[in-house]
């Protein structure tokens, strides 16, 4: 926990989603991530809060078409978008997620509606779509959301020219501010070929996404059905909050999941005193950590 009037230099970690990245495309998915985290970062140096941040670096992600979240997530075995999102706000525990959500531009700008709205903490399906109309946010058309990469993955799958699952490309942010808050934001389009109705990990509290001032914030990425069995990225939190140096809770928590529920997949992470770190057990997960004053850090 941050002390009383100490202050912390504001950061911002984004992941552009764990798993198989094609060579190809690697710059790319470094490049988004940088620029996301690069701007989110100048709305907290400009005195924003940590959700304003974590939630910009993830619409950014979203409106790009590389990732697995908004424009460019993947489809369901009927080769509909269904959206998860969510997000997290460390001061009071405040959460708000949205599932199997029809195609809306920026899904996590719904969630933080759910957030802010306070009367409930999840919709899903038919009445997230009612929630977000109600909160003003117009339809998106699905042809505008729905990319040919997305559309020939599905087909590979549905003719058994590649196993059903894990798209890559789901995006997650966390930030901390100058006054030692945090917060969590994560958005996916899920598993390409997923069932009609399937939820992942992304919208559940504990499992994508966790922010709490007292620990720490984190969003997670991988199989979202081996995640949420692990509560994951409460997990990571709860090592950071008792006492376990940022990288080595991240560390262990991936070696955790790994072990108990042979989970593959990636956490980014921020403690309340600003400190970052990311883990993974997959062969690539996009990544940038924007640090005021520094040389941002990213990779692959
Ligand atoms: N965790 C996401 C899900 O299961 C997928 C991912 O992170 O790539 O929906």
């Amino acid at each position: 926990v941050a002390h009383r009037g100490e202050k912390i230099v504001p950061v911002v970690v984004v992941h552009g989603g764990a798993g198989e990245v094609a060579r190809a495309k690697r710059a790319k998915h470094v490049q988004g991530a940088k620029r996301a985290a690069e701007q989110a970062l100048a709305l907290l140096v400009k005195g924003a809060s940590a959700l304003d941040a974590a939630v910009r670096a993830v619409e950014i992600l979203e409106n790009d078409p590389v990732y697995n979240a908004g424009t460019g997530a993947c489809l369901t075995d009927e080769g509909t978008i269904e959206l998860d999102a969510s997000v997290m706000e460390g001061r009071n525990l405040d959460f708000g997620a949205i599932a199997c959500l029809p195609p809306f531009k920026n899904p996590v700008h719904i969630a933080r509606s759910v957030l802010e709205d306070g009367k409930h903490t999840f919709y899903a399906a038919e009445g997230a779509r009612r929630f977000a109309l109600a909160h003003g946010y117009e339809p998106a058309e699905p042809k505008s959301m729905i990319t040919s990469a997305a559309r020939k993955r599905l087909q590979r799958v549905l003719a058994g020219r590649a196993a059903a699952g894990w798209a890559g490309g789901t995006v997650g942010a966390v930030a901390c501010s100058t006054r030692g808050e945090v917060a969590a934001a994560t958005s996916t389009g899920g598993m390409v070929g997923k069932k009609t109705g399937r939820i992942g990990d992304t919208p559940l509290p504990g499992a994508g996404t966790w922010a709490d001032d007292r620990t720490g914030a984190c969003s997670s990425t991988g199989i979202g059905e081996r995640i949420m069995r692990y509560a994951l990225a409460r997990h990571v939190c709860e090592l950071m909050g008792a006492g376990v140096p940022t990288q080595v809770a991240a560390d262990a928590a991936i070696a955790g999941f790994a072990d108990r529920v042979d989970g593959r997949g990636g956490i980014i992470v921020v403690s309340p005193r600003g400190e970052a770190a990311f883990a993974r057990n997959t062969s690539a997960m996009s990544y940038a950590i924007a640090r005021a004053g520094s040389r941002t850090q990213s990779g692959i």
